[in-house]
């Protein structure tokens, strides 16, 4: 349980609101700021402006997945009015209080730093990551569907990169009965591709590996698929391109190709809002508990 801890949530999508969901059960003192509109009311939350929250008291301040904007500015799907995290405000939080959010960019690091307040970057976290790629692939899957007029099975499928996202991208894509092969830099990924039943290859070979692909899903957050590795596919490839913004293709001369790339951020916030929010909620509950456990010690 988390009863007596103060936190505010600032904003945020539909993910926050299974996160102020799993707050509220777990009893803790919840304010919600950029929730004007919300219809939902929840037992132990309530709506405040930044203004009028108990600044002083907050043991945590929970962000929405993509942190602030490079000015500060917070996203609020559920307010029309300005949400921004300033300093100052940072400032007149107690010195434990800690930040929670999805990514962060320099201004969210450089802001917390100054602070001298931890900033916790949940999709930094080995779990949430591949607890994410789930709805993830099932976001991929969609897009493949809606952008070809063949089927997945029996297609040639690329996937770049065997990390958390890759891993789960390739071994869904060859479970639909996709011929997979996946890209990576390292000798020990390479082996796991082999392992999994797949055909592996190295990135660096990229260019030669392309000719007979029709769909190239990109996890790299590297330029990848340049202008060079685009000129080798067949103009029929779809590219879906999964790496955070902005992504890893050239997406310039596909577009010159007649080749679709599309790029494909936060997949599992517009396919399963639900599931995404259930996840971050989880984590979060054992994160703030964590935290509390740690202040009783140092009290005692
Ligand atoms: P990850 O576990 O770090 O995997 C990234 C992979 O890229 C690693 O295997 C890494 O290989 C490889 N890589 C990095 N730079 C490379 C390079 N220059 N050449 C070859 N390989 C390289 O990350 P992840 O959690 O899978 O996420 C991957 C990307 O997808 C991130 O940008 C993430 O933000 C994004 N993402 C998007 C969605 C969405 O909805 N679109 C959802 C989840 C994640 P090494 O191990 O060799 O470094």
């Amino acid at each position: 349980m988390l009863t007596g801890m103060q936190i505010a949530v600032l904003g945020g999508d539909a993910r926050q609101l299974e996160v102020i969901r799993k707050l509220t059960e777990l009893d803790a003192k919840v304010y919600l700021t950029g929730f004007e509109q919300l219809a939902h009311a929840y037992t132990g939350a309530v709506k405040e402006s930044l203004e009028d929250l108990p600044v002083t008291e907050l043991d945590a301040i929970i962000l929405p997945v993509a942190g602030t904007n490079m000015e500060g500015k917070i996203e609020t799907i559920f307010s029309s009015s300005q949400v921004v995290l300033t300093e100052d405000f940072l400032n007149n939080t107690p010195e434990h209080c800690t930040i929670y959010s999805g990514i962060s960019n320099d201004y969210l690091s450089e802001l917390t730093a100054k602070a001298n307040r931890k900033l916790v970057q949940l999709f930094e976290r080995n779990d949430v990551a591949i607890y994410n790629s789930i709805p993830t692939v099932e976001g991929a899957i969609m897009m493949a569907i809606q952008h070809t007029d063949f089927t997945i099975h029996g297609s040639n499928v690329i996937v770049l990169g065997l990390g958390r996202t890759g891993m789960s991208v390739a071994r869904s894509f060859h479970a639909l009965g996709a011929k997979v092969k996946v890209g990576a830099r390292k000798t020990e990924h390479i082996a796991r591709i082999s392992e999994m039943g797949l055909t592996p290859f190295f990135t660096s070979e990229l260019e030669k590996e392309v000719d007979h692909v029709d769909i190239c899903i990109n996890t790299i957050p590297h330029k990848i698929i340049t202008a060079n590795v685009l000129a080798k596919m067949p103009s029929r490839t779809l590219i879906i391109d999964l790496a955070s913004k902005p992504g890893g293709t050239d997406f310039r001369y596909a577009e010159k190709r007649g080749i679709k790339a599309i790029l494909a951020p936060g997949l599992p916030g517009i396919v399963a809002p639900k599931t995404a929010g259930k996840i971050l909620a989880n984590v979060l509950g054992q994160l703030l508990y964590e935290e509390l456990e740690k202040g009783k010690g140092k009290q005692s």
